[in-house]
């Protein structure tokens, strides 16, 4: 039996992590749920799954959480704060935690499970892009075992040999070619950007997920996350990572090796799918998701994306590419922008146009001493990117 903790239960693919685990009760028991907030989703969640501990962000949401779990007679401990997610992601009562808090929020646990050695499914990209070495290194050193839940990556790992380890010249790969549905604005005229609302960007044509991955969608930086987070996870040079856009999402990406073959992942677009992959590697499991029916896609198209309609992906680029802290920068500036544009204080252009002026404005240390020198740099740019938001 697999013990799990789900860090961000109540999200996108918490929710999706817990209907694949409903249909295995024989091979997985859940420890730990956790959420921000949303305490009527998680305590539906207790009692259907009876965790041993819940987590939520506050006193508040703590004791109001305490109170619906007394009324259905579910007998789950409750905890709130940083450290009990730090404490539910390391416990010894648990095997596997997934790693679906979104944004920097979700660092802290997360490295606390690396460090504890644990089975990481990892679908909190912004912990790995703010941390790169650090948190690969914490892999390493404690024998943790990170499998990656974004799609993308997901597919990618699932077409490189079992011994792979991080290490291309000695496979054979040439490249990894991520595909990249384009998102909602992928045709519309540029000069009418700035125009667009919170509703029309988390409008993902393909997938259905939470706002803040949605909005990145909308920007492409999400692919330019996953560039960043392609590199760190299989040890390839920038130069070898390939964006590729692919409006149908049924390729999920795809490796490119010296011998001009490339091996792609195929697949419904349903994150239930690199869930179970990794919840079940190196075995499989049913997901639940619907079979692909090739007959249907006569007409998968590929085409290069345009840095000019998307200059947030190449921000993702550059901030990669000088490394150190700029990821870390580059992406609290981001979730700053992108909350304003929700919160309708900035328009849509507005995003990246911050995130690169905030990049020219701080100056990041090229060697990071620590997760608290990280998030030094983390909050500076916040400060940073919420100042120039009030001179608008
Ligand atoms: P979501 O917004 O639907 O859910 C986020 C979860 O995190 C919620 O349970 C929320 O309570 C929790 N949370 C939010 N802020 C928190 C905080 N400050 N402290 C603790 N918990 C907090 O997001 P999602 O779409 O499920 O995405 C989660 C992560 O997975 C993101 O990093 C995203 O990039 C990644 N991801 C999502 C998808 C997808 O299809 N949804 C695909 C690939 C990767
Ligand atoms: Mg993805």
């Amino acid at each position: 039996m697999q013990r799990i903790t789900i860090l961000g239960a109540t999200g996108s693919i918490g929710a999706s992590t817990l209907d694949v685990l409903a249909r295995h009760p024989d091979r997985y028991a859940v420890y730990a749920l956790t959420a921000q907030d949303k305490v009527e989703v998680l305590a539906a969640q207790c009692e259907k799954f009876h965790p041993q501990v819940a987590v939520v962000g506050t006193a508040e949401a703590a004791a109001a959480l305490q109170g619906l779990l007394r009324q259905k007679g579910v007998k789950t401990e409750v905890a709130y704060g940083k450290d009990a997610l730090c404490r539910v992601a390391s416990a010894p009562e648990c095997d596997t935690v997934m790693a679906a808090i979104v944004g920097a929020a979700g660092l802290e646990p997360t490295l606390a499970a690396a460090r504890a050695g644990k089975k990481i499914l990892l679908a909190n990209k912004e912990a790995l892009v703010m941390s790169g070495q650090l948190f690969m290194d914490a892999v390493t050193a404690n024998g943790a075992m990170l499998l990656p839940i974004d799609s993308e990556h997901n597919a990618i790992f699932q077409c490189l040999p079992d011994a792979y380890h991080r290490s291309p010249g000695q496979h054979g790969v040439a490249k990894v070619m991520l595909t990249a549905s384009g998102g909602p604005f992928l045709t519309r005229p540029t000069a009418t950007l700035d125009l667009v609302t919170p509703e029309e960007a988390i409008a993902h044509p393909k997938w259905v997920m939470g706002r803040k991955i949605s909005v990145d969608s909308a920007t492409m930086m999400n692919k330019g996350l996953e560039v960043i987070e392609a590199h760190w996870l299989f040890g390839v040079a920038i130069n070898q990572i390939e964006v590729v856009i692919h409006p149908q999402s049924i390729i999920h990406s795809m490796v490119s090796y010296v011998d001009g073959s490339v091996i792609a992942q195929l697949g419904n677009p349903d994150m239930r799918i690199p869930i179970a992959h990794a919840l079940a590697y190196p075995e499989r499991i049913a997901s639940g998701a619907s079979p692909l029916d090739l007959t249907r896609m006569s007409n998968l198209q590929f085409e290069k994306p345009d840095f000019l309609r998307f200059p947030c992906l190449k921000l993702a680029y550059e901030a990669v590419k000088a490394g150190g802290a700029t990821p870390a920068i580059l992406n609290a500036a981001n979730e700053v922008a992108v909350q304003a544009f929700l919160d309708r204080r900035i328009g849509f252009r507005m995003i990246d146009s911050l995130i690169g002026r905030v990049l020219d404005r701080i100056a990041p240390d090229n060697i990071i001493a620590g997760i608290e020198h990280l998030l030094e740099h983390d909050r500076a740019a916040r400060e940073a990117t919420r100042a120039l938001i009030s001179r608008y």
